[in-house]
């Protein structure tokens, strides 16, 4: 399976992958990511059940500490912030979005949202491994080696999305409403072209 269809974003287990017993509140884990053939598999044990056994097959290995999750905050109004927008172009799986999910992995790391736990390699692509501080989540992002040139075109392109629209002045305004009536105009002209009754392209023409 190509590492752009594995799975990029992997939830801590709430119990011991060994034992099953649930993990209690500031307890150290130990967090094992192997290789399958569906990509990596995350194991999250006890320290009890951790076995350097487990360590040598790992990929990769980190300690972390476990935090009772908190209820999950009231759903206020949705702002697209990094962390949601990391999160949609993840699922996305859309290759076009490896620059932009790059960016924002590292902004989040500096906001301390997520925590760099190691880089792998695989089939010669550098994969940086995260973990969500908040709620333990492995967030998986391959280095797409960006360019220092490269570099900033993303970082502008990507604070553009996470930039609230502009307020626009009386004259924007004015300009945009204009444009906004020249495409409805253009869009009624079409839909008559397309063998509409007349009568139906009469009335999508605002009344005045
Ligand atoms: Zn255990």
């Amino acid at each position: 399976m190509p590492i752009e269809e594995w799975d990029h974003i992997q939830t801590r287990s709430e119990s011991c992958n060994g034992c099953q017993k649930p993990f209690a509140d500031k307890e150290d884990y130990h967090t094992a990511l192997s290789l399958t053939a569906e990509g990596y598999r995350r194991r999250d044990l006890c320290a009890a059940c951790w076995s350097g056994t487990e360590h040598a097959s790992a990929v990769s290995y980190w300690q972390g500490t476990f935090q009772v999750p908190l209820p999950p905050k009231p759903e206020t109004l949705k702002k697209e912030d990094a962390e949601s927008l990391l999160r949609k172009f993840i699922d996305s799986k859309d290759p076009g979005h490896a620059n932009a999910r790059y960016i924002l992995a590292i902004m989040l790391e500096r906001k301390r949202t997520l925590k760099h736990r190691d880089t792998t390699e695989q089939d010669g692509q550098k994969i940086l491994i995260y973990e969500h501080a908040r709620t333990g989540e492995t967030f998986l992002v391959p280095d797409p080696r960006l360019r220092l040139d490269q570099l900033e075109a993303v970082q502008t392109e990507v604070s553009a999305l996470l930039a609230p629209p502009p307020a626009l002045t009386p004259v924007e305004q004015a300009l945009a409403s204009a444009e906004k009536e020249a495409n409805a105009d253009a869009d009624s002209a079409s839909a008559t072209e397309e063998n509409q009754p007349p009568k139906d392209a009469e009335q999508s023409t605002p009344c005045l």
